[in-house]
């Protein structure tokens, strides 16, 4: 099912990530994980796709397992700046031929290391390229409240996300942030500058101390002081800190919902603990 009917058609949807593993050896227990999600009936589920592109065919068994053995929508994510035009149209074929409908299109973080390829620029350009192949894709793509690392001035992210939009996007999903305030300044910017596909906003539940730096690290966020505080009060204890940081995300989540601002997109980080978590506090309010 494609994910901009399933957004049509319900007012509050909630859905969960996973990512795959690095190597062939954790392939087991990722697989163990996307299914105990996937038993909690989330609206749709994500399956990242590792930054250089090398552990792609585990994306594609992932997302056709949950879709095709457990019966749970796709989100299928492709990154594109490490990839010749040759394996992105391959990679597009085999989520076609997997029965995947909807694609997340990224550019991905440029390696450390330099380019190997430079086929691809931005993500735009992948979205153009899956259009090319299949019209009919529900495409993703991403967007940066609190603005891209790379991009100095927030006016001209929007600028690119407006012309990404435009290559077709059919909903974009936001990177994780932490004060909610921050997503309703960004919605405002977005809606004045014409840009009105759904947004579903990203939250990432944080569940142990070493979490905020690492995500400070990959995404930029802002650590609010409520949080701060949290994890200073409970870092100690790992049972406490689990608990939480999923009040603080379901706190998050609720107020969005309150807000309007009601298709959740949850980085559960192949816990599904902390998704049973999210989906026990909120199961009366999305239902
Ligand atoms: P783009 O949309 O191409 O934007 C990248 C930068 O280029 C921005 O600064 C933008 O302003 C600028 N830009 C865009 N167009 C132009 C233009 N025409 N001219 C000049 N500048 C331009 N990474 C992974 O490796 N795997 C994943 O599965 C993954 N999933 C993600 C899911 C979400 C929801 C999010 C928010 C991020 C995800 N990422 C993932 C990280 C993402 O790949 C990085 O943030 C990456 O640096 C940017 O990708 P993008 O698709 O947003 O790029």
């Amino acid at each position: 099912m494609k994910i901009r009917d399933i957004i049509k058609d319900k007012e509050v949807t909630l859905s969960f990530e996973v990512f795959p593993p690095k190597t062939d050896a954790g392939y087991e227990a990722v697989e163990k994980a996307a299914a105990e999600i996937a038993a909690l009936k989330p609206d749709f589920m994500s399956v990242t796709y590792g930054a250089g592109g090398g552990t792609s065919k585990n994306t594609v068994n992932i997302a056709a397992d949950l879709q095709n053995k457990y019966g749970t929508p796709v989100l299928a994510h492709l990154t594109c700046v490490s990839s010749t035009k040759e394996h992105v149209k391959e990679v597009v074929r085999e989520y076609k031929e997997k029965g995947i409908e909807n694609i997340m299109a990224l550019r991905g973080d440029i390696p450390k290391e330099g380019r190997i390829c430079y086929d691809y620029d931005h993500a735009m350009q992948l979205i153009y390229d899956i259009k090319s192949i299949d019209d009919s894709i529900c495409i993703g793509g991403a967007c940066y409240p609190e603005g891209h690392v790379e991009c100095a001035r927030q006016s001209e992210d929007i600028e690119h996300l407006k012309e990404k939009v435009a290559a077709g996007c059919d909903f974009l999903t936001t990177q994780m942030f932490f004060d909610n305030s921050t997503l309703y300044q960004f919605l405002y910017r977005i809606r004045e500058k014409g840009i009105d596909v759904p947004v579903l906003p990203g939250i990432m539940p944080i569940t142990n101390a070493k979490q905020v730096a690492r995500s400070v690290a990959l995404s930029g966020s802002t650590i609010p002081q409520k949080m701060k505080i949290m994890v200073d009060r409970f870092a100690d204890d790992p049972e406490k800190m689990k608990e939480a940081g999923i009040i603080y995300a379901s706190d998050q989540i609720i107020d969005l919902i309150s807000n309007g601002v009601s298709h959740i997109h949850v980085y559960s980080m192949n816990k599904p603990d902390i998704a049973a978590g999210i989906m026990r506090n909120l199961a009366t309010i999305i239902r």
